[in-house]
């Protein structure tokens, strides 16, 4: 059979978002091939912490007090790095992260963010359901854990907030009821604030894999290609592809953490940066049976198919950078405060950026100046979790149906 040579819509990009927004489109009848140098889901949807994050209501605000920002300046916390050849780049986006931090203008930005994770668990639910894919998935939430009784205080004053605002549920556990859920602890936390909603993968990678599975059941082309030779052509777009020139009608830019660099020359320029994290995984010794953030040292501990899995806070930095795992190192000595780690299944740990846009909103939406283009990137701390219902949103958009989740705090016209 020849190669196609034309198609409804190209989706540029094959993490989770750009996987869902094709899978979206294909479950409703429309033809779509979904493009990426690589196999779907193997960049930042592969190594993130696997969380499908029902509480994170929130987005991840730029810390306000004076205290927190001296700390991240001197780099005194596990949490957070940065190069200083990063900053004179990332440094006026980072100041339009602090001023859409202030409590006035985060508090819309939290209430948008809040109606599109609403919709987390439903679309990812009915995604995993068609794709055979729900032996990856644990729906048994995943913790907070606190070393100090007076961490752990303000963290179930903010959760009784989330409650009251949005619904989102927890359970406060002591110590020993820590200890119980969590037998391989080998020391006596100070408790932890078990999230109930959120569900947690064994395998993000796979995830995204098998959406990509059930997207080529529907018919849809999985296509190996560089996003960067798109093209505006009379009536759409088109790519090239190792199987040649392929055009369409809509082309849409899922490209993560690389959006910037295909839109800069179309003339866009937006405040998106990237957080980088790391991660490791340690194989074979006592083991969690639900993730954890210790949050008061900023890292992650996930059981994951390879082993458990740490991931690092952010590290600002540019793609490409050489790696700088101090926060990893850091890390590891914090975790094996709380969990004997046998040593690291990898000789080198594993790097990824987390598409960040100064408003803390992911872009989705049309490309102002370019009928066809459209846009669904800059997720952040949440792509994974958002994915489905992102790409249920961008495929409204582009067929012109009412949106199920109001796009206007989403488009990319807000900051031109
Ligand atoms: C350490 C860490 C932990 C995280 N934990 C969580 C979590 O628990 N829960 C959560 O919801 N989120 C988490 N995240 C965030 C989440 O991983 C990201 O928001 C999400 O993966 C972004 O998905 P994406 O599809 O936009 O980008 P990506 O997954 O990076 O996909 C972009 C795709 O574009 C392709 N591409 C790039 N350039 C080209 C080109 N020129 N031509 C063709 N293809 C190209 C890439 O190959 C890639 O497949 C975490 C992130 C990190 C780093």
């Amino acid at each position: 059979m020849n190669a196609r040579t034309s198609t409804d819509v190209l989706v540029l990009g094959a993490g989770m978002v750009g996987t869902c927004t094709a899978l979206q489109l294909a479950r409703r009848g429309h033809a779509v091939a979904l493009v990426d140098r690589r196999a779907p889901g193997r960049e930042t949807s592969y190594g993130n912490a696997g969380i499908i994050q029902r509480e994170a209501v929130e987005p991840y605000a730029f810390p306000r007090e004076w205290q927190a920002v001296f700390d991240v300046a001197f780099k005194r916390g596990i949490d957070v790095n940065y190069h200083l050849s990063a900053l004179p780049e990332v440094l006026p986006r980072l100041a339009r992260y602090w001023h859409a931090s202030a409590p006035d203008r985060y508090a819309p930005i939290a209430q948008a963010y809040s109606r599109l994770i609403a919709h987390c668990l439903t679309e990812h639910e009915a995604l995993m359901a068609e794709s055979g894919a729900s032996d990856l998935v644990r729906k048994e939430g995943y913790r907070f854990v606190f070393r100090t009784p007076a961490a752990m205080e303000e963290a179930a004053t903010r959760a009784a907030r989330l409650a009251a605002d949005y619904g989102v549920r927890h359970a406060l556990e002591d110590g020993d009821a820590l200890s119980r859920a969590e037998p391989g602890l080998r020391r006596r936390m100070a408790g932890a604030l078990h999230w109930l909603d959120p569900w947690s993968v064994s395998d993000p990678g796979a995830l995204v894999a098998r959406y990509a599975e059930r997207f080529q059941a529907l018919g849809g082309q999985l296509v190996e290609g560089d996003a960067a030779t798109l093209q505006a052509t009379g009536s759409g777009w088109q790519v090239r592809t190792a199987a040649g020139p392929l055009a369409a009608r809509h082309a849409v830019v899922a490209l993560g953490p690389w959006a910037d660099a295909l839109i800069t020359p179309l003339g866009y320029r937006l405040p998106l940066f990237v957080k980088r994290g790391y991660h490791r995984h340690y194989r074979g010794g006592p083991g969690l049976r639900l993730p954890m953030l210790d949050a008061e040292r900023g890292l992650v501990l996930a059981p994951m198919a390879q082993g458990v899995r740490l991931t690092t806070g952010a590290e600002f930095a540019r793609i490409g950078a050489p790696a700088t795992p101090v926060q990893l190192t850091k890390a590891e000595a914090a975790a094996r405060e709380m969990l004997d780690l046998p040593d690291p299944v990898e000789a080198e740990p594993w790097i990824g950026n987390r598409p960040c846009t100064a408003d803390m909103k992911p872009v989705i939406g049309p490309a102002p100046n370019h009928p066809g283009l459209w846009f669904n990137f800059g997720h952040a701390h949440q792509g994974f979790t958002l994915g489905p219902a992102s790409g249920r949103l961008m495929a409204d958009l582009i067929e012109g149906a009412t949106p199920f989740v109001d796009p206007s705090p989403y488009l990319a016209s807000r900051f031109l």
